[in-house]
């Protein structure tokens, strides 16, 4: 089943006849997200395994996943998510599949979850098996286990003790591991030498978009890589080639993609926008403030940035994206930048058309290589950013290897990210850069983009700034973080639930 799923295609429907479906399994991405490459592959999985699936597609609400649930008497429920938002929602459909003393086993699966947050946030909650499917390669088996009546008690009862196990760990974990104070960690902000730095200046301040970009630019721009990890063959391109196990499956795959893509270049198949922009802007403690002009005296929009709260070695600081802008109290006038882009426009159109003929591989396989050209679109932009539009890099040389190592400078962070994980700054910026007028992404109620294939973020050009996950943050910082946003802190808290726990 690591091969991949491509080969499993052709075969499914022969296969569904000749043998007896096994059993029942609905599948949804849960509210407020939209990414489905990771289910779908479950999807075909399980049905070249004879399970009738029943897929609800994406943002599905509670109500309507726990109704078909009962009308089509499905053997198994699996949600799916990307964004963190997301493992509240699971957390509350569990609480309701408990209030309406559902039967099924719940399956747990998606790129932010895992073993350690089902068992510490979603399976207390339901009281029947309540299980993290780490990838679709493992949903056969934990599935098969489920609905086989010899084995299906043994192999929840071990689940729920490793589960209780998991809670014990990060009980003592917690503990082992204090957090210094809020205060104490701004003392230990990152220090940057701003008295001998000049800030260049970007060469237009404001928004500029651009539309219809050509997708055939951005081709040498993509990485490879995580585009054989979405098809669950994890090694690294263009090595994946001589593996001796996954290397014909990641050959034939890639054959098709490029095939795919000269279609989807060639036939228009999608098209990409994008916005970017810059402003004036300082930091204030943890914040940065963006201002209307270079008179810096009105404020348009206040970022609002998390720190680092764990204890640090000597030598290393508590970091805070803001850290990477000059403070006010400096006087030096600095600058920030926005970017929003997707390659994703028109794919729905193409989409039906697949699933029209259920061509569930083409379906996953456009989807796939709409996220790499996104990806590729973003370092495109970035690198444009670094050479004409905010010029601190004019001389800069690379190739392709080098972008996707990080080999510059500054950075690009995207909110909801380890940097920046809180996905409600997302409005912020997408008001600053006027992103849904100016390109067609729109941000969901949990702050997803649709389309799905399409990224933002800030721009950072310091040369000192680079990526550092907030990590773990303490109840101080809530509290201060949900004032300097003005929101309701049980609200506050539960966006953060993912930094809190
Ligand atoms: N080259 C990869 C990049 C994936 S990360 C790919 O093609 O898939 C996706 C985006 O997340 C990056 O473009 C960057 O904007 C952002 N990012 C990466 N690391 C981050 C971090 N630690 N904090 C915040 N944003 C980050």
């Amino acid at each position: 089943m690591k091969q991949a799923v491509a080969y499993l295609e052709p075969f499914l429907e022969a296969d569904r006849t000749a043998a007896k479906v096994k059993g029942k399994v609905l599948l949804a991405t849960v509210k407020g997200d939209v990414h489905d490459i990771g289910k779908n592959i479950v999807g075909v999985v399980l049905r070249c395994n004879n399970y009738d699936i029943i897929d609800l597609g994406v943002m599905v609400p509670c109500e309507k996943i726990l109704a078909t649930a009962q009308q089509e008497r499905v053997d198994i429920i699996g949600l799916s998510g990307l964004i963190t938002p997301s493992l509240e929602e699971m957390a509350y459909v569990a609480k309701e599949m408990q209030r309406q003393l559902l039967q099924l086993p719940l399956l747990i699966g998606g790129a932010t979850t895992s073993r350690a947050h089902t068992a510490l946030k979603i399976e207390p909650h339901y009281t029947n098996a309540t299980i993290h499917v780490v990838d679709a390669s493992r949903a056969v088996g934990v599935v098969a286990n489920l609905l086989n009546d010899n084995v299906r008690d043994r192999y929840v009862n071990e689940v729920k003790k490793e589960y209780v196990q998991l809670r014990e760990r990060h009980k003592n974990k917690k503990s082992e591991n204090p957090m210094i104070s809020l205060a104490v960690a701004r003392n230990n902000r990152f220090k940057i030498d701003w008295h001998n730095y000049t800030a260049i200046k970007p060469i237009f301040l404001g928004v500029r978009a651009f539309n219809d970009y050509p997708l055939a630019s951005l081709v040498d721009f993509i990485d490879w890589t995580p585009f054989f990890h979405t098809w669950e063959l994890s090694a690294r391109y263009p090595a994946i080639f001589e593996d001796a196990v996954v290397g014909e499956s990641a050959k034939q795959l890639f054959r098709d993609a490029e095939a795919m893509l000269k279609k989807i270049i060639a036939e228009r198949w999608l098209r990409a926008n994008a916005v970017i922009g810059f402003f004036p802007a300082n930091s204030v403690d943890d914040d940065i403030e963006i201002y209307a002009d270079e008179s810096r005296q009105q404020v348009i929009t206040t970022l609002h940035m998390l720190r680092q709260q764990t204890r640090k070695p000597q030598d290393k600081a508590n970091m805070c994206l803001a850290d990477f802008v000059a403070p006010k109290s400096t006087g030096i006038a600095d600058y920030i930048g926005g970017f929003a882009v997707t390659a994703g426009i028109d794919i729905d159109k193409r989409i039906q058309l697949f699933e029209k003929e259920h061509d569930d591989y083409s379906v996953i396989m456009l989807k796939a290589l709409a996220d790499r050209l996104a990806e590729g679109f973003t370092e495109h932009m970035h690198s444009r950013v670094r050479r004409e539009f905010w010029p601190y890099a004019v001389n800069e040389h690379w190739n392709n290897e080098d972008l996707i190592a990080e080999k510059y400078q500054g950075i690009r962070p995207a909110p909801g990210y380890p940097a920046c994980p809180d996905h409600t700054e997302k409005p912020a910026l997408f008001q600053l850069l006027n992103v849904t007028e100016l390109t067609s992404i729109c941000l969901t109620e949990n702050f997803a983009m649709l389309p799905a294939s399409s990224v933002s973020g800030f721009y950072f050009s310091h040369p000192d700034s680079y990526y550092f996950g907030v990590g773990k943050i303490a109840e101080d910082q809530l509290l201060d973080y949900s004032k300097r946003k003005n929101m309701d802190l049980a609200i506050m808290k539960r966006w953060l639930a993912p930094q809190l726990y």
